[in-house]
């Protein structure tokens, strides 16, 4: 028996941090949406019970620090599972991009093995088994578009973003997610209007939403990584309607509704870049 998943990447439209609580977790306020960028995973039912991991990305772990080990591990434990699973996964996504790639392949996980061993278990509780596993994977779970609250498990769904295109340039810079969190200074942040967001995304209103991009991680990213500063200038000046960094970044991303000039884009990044990519808004799964 074989199943297989899409694992879409996710870019955040807001990212605001509201305090850091007293179990030393952030308290975070976050709109996030998926993009038409995915790695592919394939599951095959094993008769022995283990779990197998076959990947040709040099950049992702084999073996049980793999995240979607970490869930496969996880779900077998929760549900009793005693057969095995063989996950082979197509890296697309680029690590450690500020894309929850690998959140996302264990939320793929999840959904996976629910299918193959018809559990039939709601996409609520394979969330609450997700954020054992990361912040961003009970979001990914619903692979939709959704406002993230707490420390990444409340959320409440939202409908499709604005149709557009999405320009991704990935510096080749490694960023330390807990590092930005810990340099940041609460008392200093300019935070996004969230709420006119939301109503953006109701409203379908393209303008506004390109309006009200904001991400409180950006000035720390920047302050430790010029060039990711330099990235998102450079897409602004290529005709960007907005740009903003996605997580902790270093990917920067840029919004236009024309493809024509998502090409401009692409092409101004493409000689500064390792990584660039021209995809659409999803917001919503399409598999
Ligand atoms: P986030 O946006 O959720 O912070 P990210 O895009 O910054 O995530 P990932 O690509 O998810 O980062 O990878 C972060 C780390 O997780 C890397 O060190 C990578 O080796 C490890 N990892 C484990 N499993 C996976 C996987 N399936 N895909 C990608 N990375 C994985």
């Amino acid at each position: 028996m074989q199943v297989f998943e899409k694992a879409p990447a996710k870019i955040n439209l807001t990212l605001d941090v509201l305090s850091k609580r007293p179990d030393g977790y952030h308290e975070v306020e976050m709109i996030m949406t998926t993009v038409d960028l995915a790695d592919r995973l394939g599951f095959t039912e094993l008769d022995e019970d283990k779990i197998e991991i076959i990947s040709d990305s040099k950049y992702v772990p084999n073996d049980k620090r793999n995240l979607a080990y970490r869930a496969a591990a996880l779900f077998k434990k929760t549900y009793q599972i005693k057969k095995g699973i063989r996950i082979t996964i197509d890296k697309y996504i680029p690590v450690s991009a500020g894309l929850a790639g690998g959140s996302s392949d264990a939320a793929a996980t999840l959904r996976a093995l629910n299918q193959l061993w018809s559990l039939n278990i709601p996409a609520s509780e394979l969330a609450d088994i997700g954020v054992q596993i990361g912040s961003d994977v009970a979001f990914c779970v619903y692979n939709s578009t959704a406002v993230v609250r707490g420390r990444g498990e409340i959320i409440t769904e939202l409908s499709a973003p604005p149709a557009c295109w999405v320009v991704l340039a990935k510096p080749s810079i490694g960023v330390s997610t807990p590092t930005v969190f810990q340099d940041l200074n609460l008392a200093d942040i300019k935070h996004p209007n969230t709420e006119l967001m939301i109503s953006s995304i109701e409203a379908d209103d393209y303008q506004l939403m390109t309006q009200h991009l904001g991400n409180v991680l950006e000035q720390v990213t920047f302050a430790h990584h010029q060039e990711v500063a330099q990235i998102k200038d450079r897409l602004k000046n290529s005709g960007a309607d907005a740009v903003l960094m996605s997580g902790s970044g270093p990917t920067v991303y840029g919004l236009t509704r024309h493809q024509s000039r998502a090409k401009r884009m692409y092409n101004s990044l493409r000689g500064f870049c390792q990584e660039v990519f021209i995809v659409r808004m999803l917001g919503y799964d399409k598999t």
